[in-house]
């Protein structure tokens, strides 16, 4: 049998089913782009709040806007909207939810005007959004909006044939406008640093080219709180459907599977009312700067000093890598020598243990991160996950040998593109020509990598780094070196 409303009751009782009324569930949010994300996060913490009563108008309407979402929205209408949720441990316990918070889906290509009424409708509270970074719109070199971009010229001269989100948006809350609504609150849950101040640069951007008067009205009344968002979820995969089957015995055609952790800190300035997700976990806050830069600063700058040093040794994945002792103590000593002293301290996170659970998290032998993916785009992400805290300690006068080699590593990583077993990496960036190019002249000249200014700023002039740099370069460029006597001196010294 299928999962679904009916198939429910069938089900063992190890698996945690929806034990609210469904039925009496109304959509207070409405969801463009349910992802895997979606579905392991904002969408687990509706239906835990569900599960308490008085809540049961913060149901989610799930929306597609891309083509690609129509065998999405067959798969979960066929299912009446349920899916599994698979939960991995990094101590390997496993446990299986069945998530009912979605009550309907919205698939925008086959009826426009659906979608516009249903975020304009009066129970819609919240509008979210993880259509991720691509879906905002914004020239990665200046972080302005992108005019040229042709579903954005067809949505501004088309307002009510609009393809993207911010022209679904803007459509919606024109009716809002008109019929003296008032506004929704439009909540970003993807992975950009202060999401809703992006989100909201990119909407005014948009609507101002639209219509003056709504784009004023728009700023005035529409809220969008910035929030951090954690919980590593990877690619649903065929095995994680046959998993499915096996324990339990019902076929579910999309399951999700993620790691147990999970966070959202939110900020608390929302247009309309909101759901009390902090009832069931979440954090409101009245600014989310310090938990980004933690997050920043420790998980994703973590995930890349094991991705750097662990591909030139030739590891494939983030729990092979920091299951080898000397990676984990490498990634520790960074963490706790050049990132913990520029970090605040902050209301309800012990850092220690959040580190702890960080290295516990990568090592989680059930989700298979690969290096690859962790290294896909660097470029975009070491000025903020890594260069930002050498910057500090530099100022600071404080240490900074274990980054630099990460950084060095880096240069070596674009030069040769090969591990140490001789084996090819597979690298991916929007720079890759340039990192590249820059990296070759490393032979007849140490810091040629650091000309490239976009990315690592006057770094090329700072002697205090450029003296551990090239001491980094030189054991690098070494015939025969080996980074896991690199990274051991490194930590000696
Ligand atoms: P996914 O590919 O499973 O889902 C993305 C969804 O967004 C899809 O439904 C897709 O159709 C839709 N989409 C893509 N581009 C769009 C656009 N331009 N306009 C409208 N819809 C669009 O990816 P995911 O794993 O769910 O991740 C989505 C985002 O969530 C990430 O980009 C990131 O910002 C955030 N996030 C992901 C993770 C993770 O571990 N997967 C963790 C934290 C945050």
């Amino acid at each position: 049998t299928g999962l679904n409303q009916q198939s429910l009751a069938q089900l063992p009782s190890h698996v945690d089913t929806p034990s609210y009324d469904r039925s009496a569930v109304k959509a207070g949010i409405i969801h463009i782009g349910v992802g895997g994300f979606h579905r392991a996060h904002q969408a687990v913490y509706v239906n835990e709040l569900l599960k308490t009563p008085g809540s049961e108008q913060w149901g989610i309407c799930g929306v597609g806007l891309l083509e690609g979402n129509r065998g999405l929205r067959d798969i979960l209408k066929q299912q009446d909207y349920l899916y599994t949720l698979t939960v991995r441990h990094p101590d390997g316990k496993i446990d299986n939810k069945v998530i009912g918070s979605m009550i309907d889906f919205l698939f925008a290509p086959e009826d426009k005007q659906a979608v516009i009424n249903k975020l304009a409708h009066s129970d819609t509270k919240i509008v979210s959004l993880t259509i991720t970074e691509g879906g905002y719109n914004f020239n990665p070199a200046t972080g302005e909006f992108d005019y040229s971009n042709p579903d954005i010229i067809n949505d501004i001269n088309n307002p009510n044939d609009p393809i993207t989100a911010f022209g679904y948006i803007t459509a919606a809350l024109k009716l809002r406008k008109e019929q003296g609504l008032g506004a929704f609150t439009v909540q970003s849950c993807d992975n950009i640093q202060h999401n809703g101040n992006v989100t909201r640069k990119m909407l005014l951007a948009f609507a101002s080219e639209q219509d003056k008067n709504l784009s004023e009205w728009i700023e005035q009344n529409v809220s969008f709180p910035n929030a951090m968002v954690d919980r590593i979820t990877p690619v649903s995969k065929k095995s994680d459907i046959d998993y499915v089957v096996d324990a339990y015995g019902v076929s579910d055609e999309w399951p999700i599977t993620c790691e147990s952790f999970t966070q959202w800190v939110i900020e608390d300035t929302f247009s309309d009312s909101r759901p009390n997700w902090d009832v069931v976990g979440a954090q409101f806050v009245t600014d989310v700067t310090p938990y980004e830069t933690m997050k920043i600063r420790l998980l994703n700058a973590g995930h890349s000093v094991l991705g750097l040093l662990g591909s030139i040794h030739g590891y494939g994945t983030i729990d092979e890598t920091v299951s080898d002792e000397l990676f984990a103590t490498y990634l520790r000593t960074f963490m706790d020598k050049e990132v913990t002293p520029n970090l605040e301290p902050l209301e309800g996170i012990d850092l220690q243990s959040y580190k702890d659970t960080l290295i516990e998290r990568f090592a989680n032998p059930n989700i298979k991160d690969s290096l690859a993916r962790i290294c896909s785009e660097s470029s975009a992400k070491l000025p903020k996950f890594i260069i930002a805290t050498i910057n500090e300690n530099l100022v600071q006068g404080r240490d900074i040998s274990l980054a630099t080699l990460v950084i060095a590593t880096w240069c070596l990583y674009s030069d040769k593109g090969v591990s140490e077993k001789g084996e090819k990496l597979e690298i991916q960036d929007a720079m890759y020509k340039e990192l590249n190019s820059y990296a070759q002249e490393t032979q007849t000249s140490p810091i040629a990598f650091l000309k490239l200014t976009s990315l690592f700023g006057k770094l090329e002039h700072n002697e205090a780094f450029t003296a551990e740099y090239k001491k980094s370069i030189a054991a690098l460029y070494a015939p025969n070196s080996k980074i896991k006597a690199i990274m051991q001196a490194v930590l000696e010294q």
